[in-house]
């Protein structure tokens, strides 16, 4: 295996910035690694054909003396809910298959500005429904570090090509936890800015005001590079904040070198139930923050009483939003048209959406449409609104007393494949920690705290911090990681098993 596969991005960076690699050899090298190991895994649907064509314009240009980028020359998985114009887009849908965007969403085309090499689209859950990539019209992709088990969702497919070596970095989006979840089971960072704090436009809507785009990489400065190039205000996007971010970068350098930990206030939920939670994940989050502890961080028991409602009130927003977003498919403007002869163009749309979309898409747009009629929407959609603003207070309240809070990533590590595709509350339930974050607005990332000792599969720890402090989440992630990779004597992801690692 090429020694360009396993580099970080920011490692590659610096290779490639003093020439003695070219982005033509690192393209290729993860293509001929995609070819090798992608029919097992399936994180791809698209894989692009002219990426080594883009690569060589990045080293001819480097090599003219242009000024490029920190990452120009490292190439990207970009999930398949991002519009793109060179590749096809399907959110994982056969309602959308072989669609071609007339743009790119703004965040591909700020990494192709910043000279990042796109490989491919990604694959997903139908429409970034789902917690295991099962949904996926296209077949579900499987974990690395077991191909029997799910690599999480719905961006299953960007967290499973990093953690095969496929790609160095990725884009996912996350409205409920599709970044940080799929992390958690895939032994990967991913993070979940604060909402506004990244681009939407051109992210394919699940429930617009949930939905944020972000990145999935294996360390957590390759994540706080990747955010530098995606995020800021776009004019494009009504709800893009207009703040000065700060660079992530340094915040993630800052908190590799240390000290950052002392004295941090680090909340812990109170009320976060103990059952459903594997013991291998709690033993790792105790594990992680006894850690923290030694280094001079505080652990303070918080209170969040309404954050085990958030997987109630997410599944009557999240569907009343998604019933809205996916009624654009209507077999005239995009995607799927079946005919059915002699038929009314009511006919027509019921028959294709029939056919195009799967079954949890449609128990989603059932259930929100329900959640919306007339009579029934203060009941459900109004509460659940209600809801959704105890858990913000409940946010405002903690974060007077703490810096960040803390949690596990998700309850379990990678389930098998199958195992609750057929239950669909059990596969919302893996979203217990992740939904609040999106509910509130607020950043959270994941990054890996070690192996379950019952089953020897990744688990994450996700970090909270206030809207606006993504930064704070680099620094704190950063410290914490510099722990552990220095306590494994080495990445987590050098034993997975696609490696040829022990597990
Ligand atoms: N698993 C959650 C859901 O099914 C989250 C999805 C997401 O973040 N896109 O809705």
């Amino acid at each position: 295996m090429s020694e360009l596969i396993r580099m970080s991005a920011a490692d590659l960076a610096a290779r490639l910035s003093t020439g003695e690699v070219s982005s033509v050899e690192a393209t290729q090298a993860h293509l001929d690694r995609i070819a090798a190991v992608d029919g097992d895994v399936h994180a791809f649907l698209h894989v692009s054909d002219h990426a080594l064509d883009v690569a060589a314009d990045i080293d001819r240009r480097r090599a003219a003396g242009e000024q490029l980028g920190d990452l120009a020359g490292v190439p990207l998985a970009i999930k398949d809910v991002l519009v793109t114009t060179d590749m096809p887009s399907t959110s994982g849908s056969k309602i959308l298959e072989g669609f071609l965007s007339p743009y790119d969403a703004t965040v591909v085309a700020r990494a192709r500005a910043a000279g990042l090499v796109p490989l491919g689209k990604t694959n997903m859950d139908e429409f970034a429904m789902g917690s295991s990539t099962e949904h996926s019209a296209y077949g579900p992709t499987h974990n690395p570090w077991d191909l029997d088990r799910i690599p999480g969702g719905s961006g299953g497919g960007s967290a499973a090509a990093v953690a095969a070596f496929e790609a160095p970095i990725a884009l996912g989006s996350d409205t409920g936890g599709s970044i940080r979840q799929p992390a958690h089971v895939t032994g990967t960072v991913g993070l979940k800015p604060t909402y506004g704090g990244v681009s939407r436009f051109g992210a394919i809507a699940l429930a617009s005001s949930l939905d944020q785009v972000g990145p999935v990489s294996r360390t957590v400065l390759d994540s706080a590079l990747l955010h530098d190039v995606i995020g800021g205000h776009d004019p494009h996007d009504s709800t893009s904040l207009t703040d000065a971010w700060p660079s992530f970068a340094a915040a993630a350098r800052e908190g590799a070198r240390g000290d950052v930990l002392k004295g941090l206030k680090v909340g812990v939920i109170r009320e976060l139930p103990d059952s459903g939670f594997q013991e291998g994940v709690s033993a790792s989050f105790r594990a992680s923050l006894a850690l923290l502890e030694a280094q001079g961080a505080e652990i303070v028991e918080i209170s969040a009483p309404h954050f085990e409602y958030g997987v109630a009130a997410y599944y009557l927003i999240l569907p009343a939003e998604a019933s809205s977003n996916l009624a654009k498919f209507d077999s005239v403007r995009f995607g799927l048209r079946v005919d059915v002869p002699g038929g009314t163009v009511e006919d027509v749309m019921a028959r294709s959406r029939d056919l195009g979309f799967g079954d949890e898409v449609k128990r989603r747009i059932i259930l929100g449409t329900y959640a919306l009629s007339a009579g029934y929407y203060d009941a459900y959609y109004g509460s659940a609104q209600k809801v959704r603003t105890l858990i913000q207070r409940d946010f405002d309240d903690a974060f007077a007393q703490v810096d960040v809070i803390a949690t596990p990533s998700a309850p379990t590590t990678a389930f098998r494949l199958g195992e609750k595709i057929d239950d669909p509350l059990q596969m919302y339930l893996n979203d217990v920690t992740t939904i609040p974050v999106n509910l509130a607005g607020v950043p959270g990332i994941s990054i890996p705290s070690g192996l379950a000792a019952e089953d020897g599969l990744p688990v994450g720890i996700q970090f909270i911090a206030p809207a606006r402090e993504d930064a704070r989440l680099y620094r704190v992630g950063a410290a914490l990681e510099a722990l552990l990779v220095d306590e494994w004597g080495g990445p987590l992801l050098d034993r997975a098993p696609l490696l040829g690692g022990a597990r």
